[in-house]
């Protein structure tokens, strides 16, 4: 770190705290030429990232946005929210570590059903039904056909097809707001 002051390259660290709950550190540095004093403070920089839609646009990735719809799909499940926050950093850290700078949505996409698929499958289910453009249709039909119901329960339908997009999935039975439909 240089010095700000004289422009020595060699600073001392004299005194390392955490910073903002443990999110960053405080250094308190000394100049070896001119002796000043000036704090740093050091934090995780993770990488910007973008998300890339089925129509080209480049928009930035909202980690809120991620999480509010997997709170959707996982709404009056038996899943806490612990759990969930572990679930949305577990997949932002995945999306870091990727080594990409622009995601492709339906790769997003992919990697919240994979996720989701392991942890409720109802979940899965209605995140799958709205974010899914369904061209494995098969594979999806297979899945509802694999859901253990119990007794008095229903079977989870697929009641029609949904067009790439088109917010108005009903496909699983369960509509866009998580609500299971007639
Ligand atoms: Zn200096």
């Amino acid at each position: 770190m240089r010095c700000p002051f004289c422009g020595h390259e060699d600073t001392q660290v004299k005194d390392s705290r955490p910073h903002e709950d443990g999110t960053a550190i405080r250094r308190r540095r000394i100049c070896a030429s001119c002796s000043q004093r000036f704090t740093t403070i050091e934090r995780v920089q993770l990488r910007d990232l973008y998300v890339v839609k089925a129509d080209g646009r480049r928009v930035p990735f909202e980690r809120d946005k991620l999480a509010r719809s997997i709170r959707v799909a996982l709404r009056k499940r038996p899943v806490d929210e612990d759990r969930i926050d572990r679930i949305v950093n577990g997949l932002v850290r995945q999306l870091e570590a990727s080594g990409e700078t622009d995601i492709a949505s339906r790769d997003i996409g992919k990697l919240v059903m994979d996720t989701l698929r392991e942890v409720d499958i109802v979940a899965y289910i209605r995140f799958a039904s709205v974010h899914w453009d369904f061209r494995e249709t098969k594979d999806f039909a297979a899945i509802l056909e694999s859901i253990p119901v119990g007794p008095g329960e229903e079977r989870p339908a697929a009641i029609r097809v949904p067009a790439a997009d088109s917010g108005a999935a009903v496909a699983s039975g369960y509509g866009p707001d998580g609500i299971k439909r007639r």
